[in-house]
């Protein structure tokens, strides 16, 4: 089950919670009982693993190669 973060307009508390996607847009009620609370966009994309990649070379062309002209993108 996915977790969402948010954060509480009142005391300004950030809190997690897990709950299905459909209730993804649900309000939800801060640990102190406030209702003022927003959605906080969270990465959901993985991190570490991008970290280390190297960036491709940006306009690179004439280099050959099968990536670099974007045929691997899928
Ligand atoms: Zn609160």
């Amino acid at each position: 089950m996915p977790r969402y973060d948010f954060r509480c307009r009142s005391c300004g508390a950030t809190f997690e919670l897990r709950r299905p996607m459909a209730q993804a847009n649900d309000p939800a009620v801060c640990p102190q009982g406030h209702e003022d609370t927003v959605k906080l966009l969270s990465a959901v994309a993985v991190t570490g693993a991008a970290a280390g990649r190297p960036a491709p070379s940006a306009g690179g062309g004439g280099g050959g190669g099968c990536c670099g002209g974007g045929c691997c993108g899928g």
